[in-house]
């Protein structure tokens, strides 16, 4: 049975990746979260109980080297570092915060894993969960265009910025202490326990209650969706398969415009076009992005089967609620 440690595992993709891996396979695991306004322990209601022996919550920051070191002592396999801040437009206001966390934590915790696995360990894995914004904006005028693991990395925003140097440092712990490590970049997730400021519970909950939509610049930038459950099964896939010392895009080949998302949620729940409200683009804002997951593809026969306006549905009904 491995232990797994999960950090960041109250958040959105966190939460989802744990229930997945409780209900899919025997693992054992470890939930360490600092509770930022981000994290929700309503998230994982229940798992305790449901899980009694397979489950346990760790408050803890991961700058925190003690308490993360006291972890390593009773025995870890796998780390899975989602913690992290998230929201792009935060960072734009407190990018120290963004640093501190994505940049220093993730060190925190590799030197942790280097400390503890030893120099080449076996068996061990640790995986740095990071974006597709870290290779920046495609253009809009080349369609066909995806970035793949070999597009360079070329971050907008201070939140992608910290998190390309994070895989940066994950990549040297790799090359310099042979650390198991393996990044996965994912385009944008979308599902139940994500925090409303993003983009989806942000329209679904004001669309709910009549109140004006805000939309960036001219809605025309193009993000690639992915259900939160098609992302959980892919880092499984990888945990299983994947190879050490490797970077993993994960997507679902689902580019939408901003604002025919917004419209879509819009007809789903019946509401008018009249809600939508253009606002001041964000400072940095990336035209589109678009991922190739194709070489996960080919290592595992991983693809995101989910539908789209089938989960987009199911996950209105969640925020409903
Ligand atoms: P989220 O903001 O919903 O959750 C982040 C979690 O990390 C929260 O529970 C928060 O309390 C916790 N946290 C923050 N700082 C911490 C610290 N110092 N110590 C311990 N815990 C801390 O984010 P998310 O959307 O679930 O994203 C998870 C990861 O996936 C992030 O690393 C993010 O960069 C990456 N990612 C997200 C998306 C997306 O679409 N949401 C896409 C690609 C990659």
């Amino acid at each position: 049975m491995k232990k797994i440690l999960v950090t960041g595992g109250a958040g959105f993709i966190g939460s989802n990746f744990i229930k997945f891996m409780l209900k899919h396979t025997d693992c054992q695991i470890i939930n360490i979260d600092k509770l930022t306004y981000a994290g929700n322990l309503d998230n994982l209601s229940g798992i305790e109980k449901l899980y009694t022996n397979r489950y346990k919550f760790v408050k803890a920051d991961i700058n925190d080297n003690d308490a993360i070191g006291e972890l390593f002592v009773n025995g870890l396999d796998i780390v899975v570092n989602f913690a992290a801040e998230s929201h792009v437009d935060r960072s734009i206001e407190t990018p120290d915060l963004f640093a501190r966390t994505n940049i220093m934590g993730t060190l925190v915790l590799l030197q942790n894993a280097q400390k503890s696995w030893g120099n080449t360990p076996i068996d061990k894995l640790f995986i740095q969960i990071s974006t597709d914004e870290v290779y920046g904006s495609l253009p809009e005028d080349k369609l066909k265009e995806r970035f793949t693991e070999n597009s360079p990395i070329n971050p907008s925003s201070p939140y992608s910025a910290s998190k390309a140097a994070a895989d940066m440092l994950a990549m040297s712990f790799y090359q310099t202490y042979g650390l198991p490590v393996i990044i996965t970049r994912c385009s944008n997730n979308y599902g139940p326990n994500q925090f409303p400021e993003k983009l989806i519970p942000l329209i679904i909950s004001k669309a709910l209650n009549d109140e004006p939509l805000p939309v960036y610049g001219d809605g025309q930038n193009i993000r690639d969706w992915i259900y939160v459950e098609d992302n959980a099964k892919a880092v499984n896939e990888i945990i299983n398969q994947g190879i050490i010392g490797n970077v993993y895009n994960i997507g679902a080949e689902n580019e939408i415009k901003n604002i025919d998302l917004i419209k879509q949620i819009l007809d789903i729940l019946n509401k008018p076009y009249t809600l939508i409200h253009y606002v001041e683009d964000r400072l940095g804002h990336d035209r589109r992005y678009a991922i190739s997951a194709a070489k996960l593809n080919a290592l595992t026969g991983w693809s995101a089967l989910s539908d789209f306006t089938e989960k987009l549905t199911l996950t209105i009904e969640h925020y409903k609620k």
